[in-house]
This record gives C-alpha cells, structure tokens and sequence, in this order.
C-alpha cells in the first residue's frame, strides 16, 4: 500500500498536519517514536495559535478546561521591578488574544487524538530509522516497530516533524546553526509557587538576569509553574560548580521577582538542559519530502514562537500537500510558497530575538521611536507574522540593536540555485 503521506512524530506540527490531511480524505500514517502522554518543554502558547486549533476544532475543550490562561507577556528587572503587562487584547478584541499555557504532554496528546479520530493511523513506539530513496526521490521511511522489527512505508510524501531530532535534515547534512543564538537552556518545575493576582495569574514573566539571560516563569495547571533560565554557557559555567540544582539556586538569588515569587514554592522532578539550540535548515522540501516544525528551524525560545511555528507549519504542509496531489503529484516545487512564508515569518522572529540579547536594546526605547512601534512590535508577539512585512519596525529596531543579516536557509530545494 502506498500512502498519501507518511508523517515522522506526533507534536503539534504532525499531528496538525495528519488530522488536516485525514480530513480531507487522505490516507496518512504518523509514526511516533515515544508512547503518548509524553513529556516535551515549551509550555507557553501564543495568540495565533487559536487559528490552527480553530481549525482542528479544539479550541472549546481548551477554553473549557482547567488550563491557565495567558492574556499577557510581563518582563522583570533584576531588582524585581515588573513592566506594563503587554495584554494581547489591547492590540486586538478577537478571542485570539487569550492564549494558555499548557501541560504538553496533555497538549499535544490532544491533537494527536484528533488526528486518530479523523481516520490517520498513528504508529505509537515506532522510530523511523532512515529514509528511502527512488533516484532523487524520497519515497517513503524505513522504520522499527514496538515490537523491534524493521518495516517499510512507502508514501508520496515523507511529512518530516520530528522536532528538534531534526531526522531528514541531520541525515542530509541540512542543519546550520545560528552563529550568535548559542544559548543554553535549564528548567525545572516548582509546586505552591506565588501567582500574581486576577488577569496576570496565567501570565508569561521574562525575568532578566545580567548579560541579557533571562528566566522564563510559566504558571501551570495543578499548583505547578515552569521556571527555565536561558543564558550563554560561559555565564552559567563560570563558576565553581557544574551541578545544575546548585546553577539554578545561584541565579534565583540574581532576579528579586523571581526569588521572591519561588520563597515558599517546593522544587518538584529533574532539572533538565539543552544547549546550541538555535538552527535553520539549509531546505525546507526536496522531491517527496517537506518538514515543518523544529524539524525545519528552531528558533530561541524567548517569545514562545516553538509551538505556533510547528502548528502553521503543520498547517501550510498540508493544504499544499492536499492541493498538490488534487493535481496529481506532490514535488519540492509544491512547496516553494511554504518555504518562503515560512521563512520570512522565521526571520522577522529572529530580528526581534536579536534585537532582546542585545546589550544596547530595550523595549521601551523602540516604542519611543514612533507612533507604529508598539502595535508592529506586539503583531510580533502575537504571532500575526506571516504574510506582513514590518520595514518600519526593523529600520527604528536596527538604530538600537545589531540585526542579523537574512539567512538564506529553509527554501524548497525547488526554489534556490544553488540546489
Ligand atoms: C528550552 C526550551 C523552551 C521552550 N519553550 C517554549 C515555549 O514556552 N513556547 C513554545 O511555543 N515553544 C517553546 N519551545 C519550543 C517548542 O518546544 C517546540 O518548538 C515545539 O515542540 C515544536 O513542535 P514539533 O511538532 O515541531 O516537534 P516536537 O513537539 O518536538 O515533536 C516531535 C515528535 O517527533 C518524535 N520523533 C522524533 N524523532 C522521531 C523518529 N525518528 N521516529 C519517530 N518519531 C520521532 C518525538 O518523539 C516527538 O514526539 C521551547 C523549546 C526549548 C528547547
């Protein structure tokens, strides 16, 4: 049997893109290398992700439920002074604006029962081993199944969104980390943590610490918070001990809102770390194969762009791949316009991303600069970048932090020379 689509990994951007792909009457399988519920980081939603799960019909279950809301991104100083709330529905009276920060391994559990529900297979504890090859062609994955035999699916298209695994794009030698975003990233849990009171109770706090890292504080459901540091790893390492509970005790004790806010909370589970994790791959599709999500780019995760990146990506995958086998084939040229809205939306991001660790830069000075500042500069938060330009932004932006030149990465191969 031939599928339409073989999708690698059940996150939000595969399971968006099977359960599109499914209700339109496509045979797809997804393989998952892991059991559902399982644990992933990026708690923290944005405003436009309501548009995609709109679409997958779950936005009632989320605003039903028991999940904090997030109307608003606040940003704390050393000293523990907080700014102005950015409320998202001051920019815009839309349901959108409420947002939530979620437990993921409910989250995307929930998407990936959506697809199921509309006809996808789901292949939980499977791993897709390699890709094969027909000529120049992917034409579908050999995998390992749950009960360790090897298996071949051969499929028109091979949907990549195995996260930061980066599968097609390692195997190709596609990866190109971001010269400047070398952060590392260490997060734990923390149970009875303070929560601000009334529409700030469910809001993402940004708290600095020196150098420009930052602490990210995500209150969660059942009394829990998400409290993560991002920082270069020369800061993190520099002193006398490598042990990362003692790390994270060190920096609690550099920001006053976030030492006070974790006084009387209880650390709960592992403390957790990852590093070098900014890239770009150098395509974004070839002949039978396209990827989405952190299987295309990661980006720093400062603004929560992770998780509504991988739902659009999801999302444009597979309209075009619908639209392209209605045509009769699916090929790298099928996805030239995903690979360019996709990174272009990836590269305002960056801009702003670059503009927050710069030494030089603060918020308010850009919103002084013009009238437009903060509504350019909120649409940025929000998620509304795909399809907008914001030259006005990034000229005002570029007098005060140093802009990353345009990457010429994530394309469809279809669509550069060099290819
Ligand atoms: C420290 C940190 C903090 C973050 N914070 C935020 C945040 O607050 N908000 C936000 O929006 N984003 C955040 N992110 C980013 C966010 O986690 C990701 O962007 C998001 O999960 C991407 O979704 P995805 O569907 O592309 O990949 P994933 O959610 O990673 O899903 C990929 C799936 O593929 C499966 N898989 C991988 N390889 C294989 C294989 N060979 N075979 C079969 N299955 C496979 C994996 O098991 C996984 O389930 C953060 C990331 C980091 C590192």
């Amino acid at each position: 049997m031939i599928y339409d689509a073989a999708i690698i990994g059940g996150g939000p951007a595969g399971s968006t893109a099977a359960t599109l792909l499914a209700q339109n009457g496509r045979k797809v399988v997804l393989i998952e290398k892991e059991k559902f519920p399982r644990y992933h980081v990026g708690e923290s939603l944005m405003p436009y992700c309501y548009f995609t799960l709109e679409r997958l019909g779950l936005v009632e279950e989320l605003m039903a439920s028991d999940v904090p809301k997030k109307y608003s991104v606040q940003f704390a100083s050393q000293d523990g002074k907080i700014s102005e709330p950015f409320y998202f529905f001051q920019h815009q009276d839309h349901p959108s604006s409420t947002t939530w920060q979620v437990w993921r391994s409910d989250f995307d559990n929930l998407i990936l029962k959506r697809a199921r529900a509309e006809g996808a297979l789901i292949l939980e504890e499977t791993k897709a081993k390699a890709l094969i090859t027909t000529g120049d062609r992917i034409t579908g994955l050999k995998v390992t199944n749950k009960s360790g035999v090897e298996e071949e699916i051969r499929s028109r298209i091979v949907i990549d969104a195995s996260g930061r695994d980066n599968f097609s794009a390692n195997r190709q030698r596609w990866q190109v980390r971001d010269p400047k975003l070398k952060k590392v990233a260490i997060w734990t849990y923390y149970e009875n943590a303070k929560r601000d009171p009334g529409l700030d109770a469910g809001a993402t706090t940004v708290a600095y610490l020196p150098h420009k890292g930052w602490f990210w504080y995500i209150p969660l459901s059942g009394n829990q918070v998400s409290v993560g540091i991002v920082a270069e790893r020369d800061y993190l390492f520099n002193g006398s001990t490598r042990e990362l509970s003692e790390i994270f005790e060190r920096e609690i004790q550099n920001n006053e809102w976030i030492n006070e806010h974790l006084r009387d909370a209880r650390q709960v589970g592992q403390y957790r770390i990852t590093g070098e994790y900014s890239y770009r791959n150098k395509y974004s599709s070839q002949d039978g194969l396209v990827l989405a999500g952190d299987a295309l780019g990661f980006l720093d995760p400062v603004f929560s762009t992770g998780v509504f990146l991988a739902l659009r990506s999801g999302e444009l995958v597979a309209d075009a791949t619908h639209e392209a086998l209605n045509r009769g084939d699916v090929c790298a040229s099928d996805f030239v316009e995903y690979g360019r809205d996709m990174t272009k939306a990836i590269e305002t991001m960056r801009k702003v991303v670059y503009a927050f660790y710069d030494e030089k830069f603060s918020f308010k000075d850009l919103i002084m600069k013009g009238p437009n500042m903060r509504s350019d500069l909120t649409n940025c938060l929000v998620g509304n970048v795909l399809g907008r330009s914001f030259e006005s932004l990034f000229e005002s932006m570029s007098e005060l932090a140093e802009l990353p030149s345009p990457s010429p990465h994530g394309l469809s191969m279809a669509d550069t020379p060099a290819a």
